[in-house]
């Protein structure tokens, strides 16, 4: 049996408790009933905890990084309080292996900018409207179970353009009913760790009990777990441990009329 896949969802946890509309819908937080989506669907397969902006280094010690397999990200209002090296310390463990699923919001949050190196800028409207999510791609593993399309009653809007560069795959595309379309199921990797970005989550609405919405993220998790762990370094490779046998010729200065230049 495979081991289970480590997981952590991170929320930013200001709004839930700073605004009773949100709390009303998530009272214990988002990343509470994230984390319980994940587990509900994952049993066995996933061990999930949660981490919070508010604790000492945001929940994320160099150990806890170190121990998790894919990180899930949700946050708004305080993408700027978000310590620099943990940013650093999640990019450093992405670029290892750690899958890391950025929601909603999160596409203005340092470590999504830091990893696509765009302005990740949407156009967005507040009105409530339908959005219908169409997979793009239904061999996907992200996209399992999931019919042509499903809608979600009343959410924000996310419009093109979407500044990130082009995804590697792409697993859905929104509709909202004003008209708009979205680039917002995504898929790219970054060293030898996978990033999903997925839309769906303004904190007002309860979009995270929504049984396709904790589908897709459940999807997302399997998909983005580490394919086995790549150590960043640059190692010297001396004469002996070529895999040819080669000759010693050293590393002197090589000038213009040296025997075999033309
Ligand atoms: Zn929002």
């Amino acid at each position: 049996m495979m081991n289970k896949i480590r997981v952590v969802v991170w929320g930013e946890n200001v709004h839930e408790r700073e605004d009773e509309r949100v709390a009303a819908v998530y009272p214990d937080g988002m990343h509470t009933v994230i984390a319980e989506g994940i587990r509900e669907r994952g049993g066995d397969e996933v061990d999930v905890s949660t981490a919070t902006l508010q604790e000492a280094e945001h929940g994320l010690t160099e150990e806890r990084v170190g121990e998790t397999d894919v990180l899930v990200w949700w946050g708004h209002r305080a993408h700027r309080e978000v310590a620099d090296d943990v940013v650093d310390r999640i990019q450093k463990r992405v670029l290892q292996g750690m899958g890391l699923i950025v929601l909603h919001s999160g596409h203005y949050a340092k470590i999504f900018k830091r990893l696509m190196g765009t302005t990740c800028s949407i156009t967005w409207r507040e009105a409530g409207e339908k959005e219908r999510l169409w997979v793009c791609n239904p061999g996907h593993p992200i996209a399992a179970g999931i019919d042509r399309y499903f809608e979600l009653p009343h959410t924000e809007m996310y419009g093109e353009p979407f500044g990130v560069p082009a995804p590697e795959e792409q697993v859905f595309i929104s509709w909202f009913e004003g008209g708009e379309v979205f680039r917002s199921g995504c898929c790219w990797r970054r060293g030898n760790g996978k990033v999903f970005y997925f839309r769906p989550g303004h904190e007002t609405y309860p979009i995270y009990y929504d049984e396709n919405v904790r589908r897709v993220i459940h999807n997302a998790v399997r998909w983005a777990r580490p394919q086995g762990l790549w150590i960043d370094s640059c190692p010297n490779v001396p004469v002996d441990k070529a895999p040819e046998k080669i000759e010693e010729k050293g590393a002197k200065l090589h000038k213009p009329g040296d025997e075999g230049y033309k």
